[in-house]
């Protein structure tokens, strides 16, 4: 049965990994100057069976903790790749439009 994080536990451990992590998103290397604008996020999801323990926690900018929901790293990082690749062609398809020197 998993219980709701306590407010000192988080700001506890928040604090640790901050410091350790460097505030810069674990996903995206976005540095983060703002205390607010950092999550925890377990690298194995709670929901999963992921501990709470601080090795199993990173900082993670707001919208890559979103992103990255429960899934398993491998999981969220064959998303992200699949993102880029369709990103990629559609900058191609877009440089295919410019004209000739
Ligand atoms: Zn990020």
């Amino acid at each position: 049965m998993r219980f709701k994080l306590s407010q000192h536990w988080y700001t506890k451990h928040r604090a640790l990994v901050l410091e350790r992590d460097g505030r810069v998103c674990h996903y995206c290397g976005k540095a983060l100057p703002l205390k607010s604008s950092a999550c925890l996020d377990h690298v194995v999801p709670r929901s999963k069976g992921g501990s709470d323990d601080p090795d199993n926690l990173v900082v993670a900018c707001k919208r890559c903790n979103t992103q990255k929901g429960n899934a398993d790293l491998g999981v969220y990082i064959a998303r992200r790749l699949a993102h880029i690749d369709r990103e990629r062609k559609r900058l191609l398809e877009l440089a295919e439009c410019l004209p000739e020197d």
